[in-house]
């Protein structure tokens, strides 16, 4: 069954509610959040704009216009890969991850991957919806990752 988020974008207050309870979870100074394309960005741009940071788009492979680096990660049938642009931002910045939703946290790995590659600081994640039982948030707890999920 595929969780459907257009319905919550629709909603201007829920909309709103649901940035301020994911800024609310933040812990500590953060310098960039990381959204994950495409469904992430929604959430990380306006979430970014309170926290004082920036935004980091975590792009599917082939779209960033400049020099890239890249992780690949496994799905159901074949391999996806997202990239960040290699200078985006300098060793040890502070980033916060964003996506939608997690799932069985394979996508949100990958990126956590990526972004330690390029050596930033990834301590906390967020997202609007977890699926617990298919074990992606305990997954990047394992990896040393705060998560939060504002529906479980
Ligand atoms: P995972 O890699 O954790 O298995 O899957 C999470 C990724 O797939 C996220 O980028 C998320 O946007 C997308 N995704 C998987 N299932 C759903 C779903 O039911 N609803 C939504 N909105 N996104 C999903």
């Amino acid at each position: 069954m595929f969780r459907d988020i257009t319905t919550l974008l629709l909603d201007p207050a829920g909309f709103a509610r649901s940035i301020e309870r994911i800024v609310e979870g933040v812990d500590g100074p953060v310098d960039l959040v990381a959204g994950i394309e495409a469904r992430g960005f929604i959430f990380a741009a306006p979430v970014a704009v309170a926290l004082g940071a920036g935004v980091l788009l975590l792009r599917k492979d082939g779209k960033l216009p400049g020099a890239t680096i890249a992780e690949d990660y496994a799905l159901e049938y074949g391999t996806d890969r997202i990239a960040i642009h290699a200078d985006a931002f300098a060793p040890g910045a502070r980033v916060l991850l964003i996506d939608d939703l997690i799932a069985t946290g394979g996508t949100a790995r990958a990126a956590v991957r990526l972004l330690r590659k390029a050596a930033a600081q990834v301590t906390q994640a967020a997202f609007v919806i977890d699926l617990p039982e298919l074990g992606g948030a305990d997954s990047l707890r394992v990896e040393g990752i705060e998560v939060n999920a504002l529906v479980a």
